[in-house]
């Protein structure tokens, strides 16, 4: 008896196990445009059998340390059944809303989103452009941030697209998402894009898709492009994804980075004089240096990430501030600028940091914590800016496991071993105390000083961190000039060779 009732209870469950759908959800998205441009969504869902559901749009996007409010853009929201039936809805807070949909196995969501701001976190559409900032336009079901979705872009005739996600076979501009991270990581530019050529490093593709960019020699461009890819793979001694786009969306400010792409504000219209192109350089090597060094080298608080309130960590001087650093050092191994270019870069952010007065109020930790009301760039006078004295805190962490180790090691040390242990092994973030002991691990000693400088407000000893390298440091005019020492002896000779090599 109790086998006969197992089995039909087994059987029950199989043919009702039929009828119940697999989870699918299916976004289409087409620009609209008009005198207010909008892109127009619509979700199809499968699967999700309940009374209700509470869908939800981010407050933010990560990479952009500030809340964007997304929802306040989206309007025109209806809900249907498969029949066409009109489902009710209601607004549950300010960035979800609830969907009746009774119960049914299928139905559909629509929505509007007004992308009138042209930025690298926003969505924007123009007469020959569009851009989406995913978390800004794609509504989660909250609590299943990890179903996988498959996205289709309809963009206008004669448009194409680009994107780091990953395409369909065969199915032109439809997309697959793992989840709703990956999603959210991977901005789509379309319009009259073109392609530069593209390159290969330790055999991954790497794309440059640009919106009118100006003239200027694309072949030249992409050579040093590889060289920089190159240079920052050769420091970590990874490259973990498949292949990697840099998405270009023409004029404006700023650049955000993603695990396999970045967007950035590009026209190339500087790379025909010295100072433009390094500029630019060090804006492309930060946003690619950055897929290592807070994508997946990151702040235990950086993943999973808090759609809803953002995510605060004292270690964005780590993150961006080193990310700044490495930019220096990059260009000048990839042979780009010279040991004096680096040294005029730091220089430049002494000088920066100092004339700041809230540089005796704010530590660089709390300067992390505090961007999202404070912003990055140290506004006021109460506040500093982490992409200031955070790449002056790398050289000086750097110069001191050089000193300590007698040049055997250095940062680069640090970051490969916190890639390692914490990305690949652990796969999860670090925190503050697990990053120092990395760091202390690898320079054998105390780094007690070095921390009081991301911590306290204490005045960093430029001289004797740069006299590491047999380099001086003279305040004049309000400038901080890093000059050679006549005098040297062979470990700072080492060390400023290799540092700046
Ligand atoms: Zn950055």
């Amino acid at each position: 008896m109790h086998l006969k009732r197992t089995a039909i209870l087994c059987l029950l469950f199989l043919v009702k196990k039929n009828f119940v759908l697999a989870q699918e959800m299916t976004y289409t998205v087409s620009p609209v445009l008009s005198d207010t441009s909008y892109f127009h969504v619509e979700l199809t869902c499968k699967g999700f059998s309940a009374d209700s559901l509470q869908f939800s749009m981010p407050e933010w996007t990560p990479g952009y340390y500030q809340l964007m409010y997304y929802a306040s853009s989206v309007c025109n929201i209806r809900a249907t059944d498969a029949k066409g039936n009109t489902l009710s809805w209601k607004k549950a807070d300010k960035n979800s809303w609830w969907i009746y949909n009774k119960s049914a196995d299928i139905f559909h969501l629509q929505y509007d989103v007004l992308s009138t701001k042209s930025f690298v976190a926003s969505n924007y559409l123009e007469a020959d452009k569009g851009y989406i900032s995913p978390a800004g336009m794609f509504m989660h079901l909250k609590a299943h941030i990890e179903q996988p979705v498959t996205l289709v872009v309809k963009p206008i005739n004669g448009w194409n697209v680009a994107t780091g996600l990953k395409q369909l076979p065969d199915q032109q501009y439809t997309y697959i998402a793992s989840d709703f991270d990956v999603l959210y990581d991977s901005p789509i530019l379309m319009g009259k894009l073109e392609t530069f050529p593209s390159f290969d490093v330790q055999g991954k593709p790497h794309y440059f898709i640009a919106y009118r960019p100006r003239e200027f020699d694309r072949a030249a461009f992409m050579k040093d492009l590889q060289k920089i890819v190159s240079t920052a793979a050769d420091i970590i001694g990874d490259i973990p994804y498949d292949n990697y786009t840099f998405l270009g969306i023409g004029p404006g400010m700023g650049g955000i980075e993603h695990l396999n792409s970045t967007t950035v504000s590009f026209t190339g219209s500087n790379l025909n004089n010295r100072e433009g192109k390094i500029g630019i350089y060090n804006f492309l090597a930060h946003e690619y240096f950055h897929h290592y060094n807070v994508k997946r080298i990151r702040p235990i608080e950086l993943g999973p990430f808090d759609y809803d309130h953002g995510s605060k960590t004292r270690l964005l001087w780590v993150s961006e501030g080193f990310t700044v650093y490495y930019e220096y050092i990059i260009l000048r191994r990839a042979g780009l600028t010279t040991p004096d270019d680096v040294l005029k870069e730091l220089q430049d952010n002494i000088r920066s940091y100092e004339s700041k007065p809230g540089r005796l109020i704010q530590s660089l930790a709390d300067a992390s914590y505090n961007t999202w009301s404070d912003g990055p760039f140290g506004a006021g006078d109460s506040s500093i800016s982490y992409y200031e004295k955070g790449p002056v805190l790398g050289a000086l962490l750097d110069l001191k496991i050089r000193h300590e180790t007698r040049n055997k090691h250095s940062l680069d040390d640090v970051m490969r071993a916190l890639y390692r242990e914490y990305y690949q092994d652990k796969k999860r973030g670090f925190t503050e105390a697990e990053f120092r002991s990395v760091a202390e691990r690898v320079a054998g000693v105390s780094l007690a000083e070095c921390f009081d400088y991301a911590n306290t407000v204490k005045m960093p000893d430029y001289k004797k961190y740069f006299g590491y390298a047999g380099l001086d440091i003279a305040v004049k005019d309000g400038s901080f000039a890093i000059t050679r020492r006549k005098s040297m002896n062979a470990l700072q000779q080492s060390i400023l060779r290799d540092w700046l090599r």
